[in-house]
């Protein structure tokens, strides 16, 4: 019996299915939702102290688990949420924890004039999870708007990395897989309330045209392949409502794979597998995977 002595909540055995936007995955050993940078510190240091493995994760709509699970401890951020003002200089600045919903953040911002971020708005994840992918939507990325992270490394320290000693590529941050980002700092733009709520909107009303938000999903399963949309190779391979039990590329958008109720993890592997083998097949393209895909391994 772990004696974990952290304010923060410790979950054992638990279906990460249950949060996963997928709404699909196994039993996880340890699901940690730590309540402050401390409490994290010392739940890496009881981790490390166990030989427990570990990883991070926040709204966990960028990853699909393994029905079999994983004997590991997943330590959730989202518990970890909330955000500063600053004014350097006219700039506005605003420091954030990396648990924070980016949708929630970005509302917060655009109520109070500061722009950078609204086209990123809607995107269900986290923060810290969106800087990890380098998430992006409407030709705008994360890191565009960046101006430092803090991070905890595996041995426990918290190191601070500027911009300008970070190098982001599309859907590619240097963060590594054993640091936590803590927090990020944002430059912002001020502008006029009424035009970031429009852009918002424009946003908004875009995705629920192109996205099948009706379904439950992990987003656009493939990377753009040289700047061209990976929806279109799918579409090219004639993979449109293809299924593999409740798995199934949506008719909609052929970048998602959407669960029609009882899919399996399982299910949602083979289909990615079959979709880039016919991809490949039909036009020479081998797509990669946006979607992180954890436990596949053995
Ligand atoms: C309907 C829908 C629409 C989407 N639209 C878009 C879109 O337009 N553009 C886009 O880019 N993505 C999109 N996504 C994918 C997803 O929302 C993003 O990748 C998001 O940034 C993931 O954040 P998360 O908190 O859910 O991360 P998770 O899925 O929990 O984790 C993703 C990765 O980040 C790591 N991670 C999470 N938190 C931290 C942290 N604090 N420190 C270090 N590492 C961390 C995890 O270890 C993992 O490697 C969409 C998903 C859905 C379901």
């Amino acid at each position: 019996m772990i004696n974990w002595g952290i304010q923060g909540t410790v979950l054992t055995d638990v279906h990460i299915k249950r949060y996963a936007s997928m709404k699909v995955g196994g039993p996880v050993s340890f699901l940690i939702y730590p309540s402050c940078e401390n409490d994290l510190i010392s739940v890496l240091a009881i981790l490390k102290n166990e030989h427990i493995k570990y990883r991070f994760i926040g709204n966990v709509t960028n990853i699909i688990v393994n029905d079999t699970g994983l004997k590991e401890a997943l330590i959730r951020t989202t518990r970890m949420h909330c955000a500063r003002f600053n004014k350097i200089k006219d700039s506005p600045i605003v420091d954030v924890s990396g648990g924070t919903l980016l949708k929630m953040f970005i509302k917060d911002n655009a109520q109070k004039g500061l722009a950078g971020l609204e086209k990123l708005y809607w995107i269900p994840g986290t923060v810290g999870g969106g800087i990890k992918m380098n998430a992006g939507s409407f030709g705008v990325s994360i890191s565009d708007v960046l101006e430092g992270i803090r991070i905890v490394d595996d041995k426990g320290e918290i190191i601070a990395h500027t911009r300008k000693d970070m190098t982001f590529d599309y859907r590619i941050s240097p963060v590594k897989d054993t640091e936590c980002i803590l927090s990020a700092t944002f430059r912002f733009q001020n502008r006029d309330k009424k035009e970031i709520a429009k852009d918002m909107e424009h946003v908004y009303a875009e995705r629920l045209k192109r996205h099948p938000m009706d379904y439950p999903s992990s987003g656009s399963i493939f990377k753009s392949v040289n700047g061209q949309s990976a929806w279109q190779f799918v579409e090219k391979a004639g993979m449109r409502g293809f299924r593999i039990g409740d798995a199934c590329v949506s008719e909609k958008h052929t970048n998602f794979i959407i669960n029609l109720g009882h899919a399996k993890a399982r299910d949602i592997k083979i289909l990615i597998d079959t979709i880039k083998k016919t991809v490949f097949e039909k036009t020479g393209v081998l797509l990669e995977e946006e979607v992180e895909l954890w436990g596949f391994d053995e």
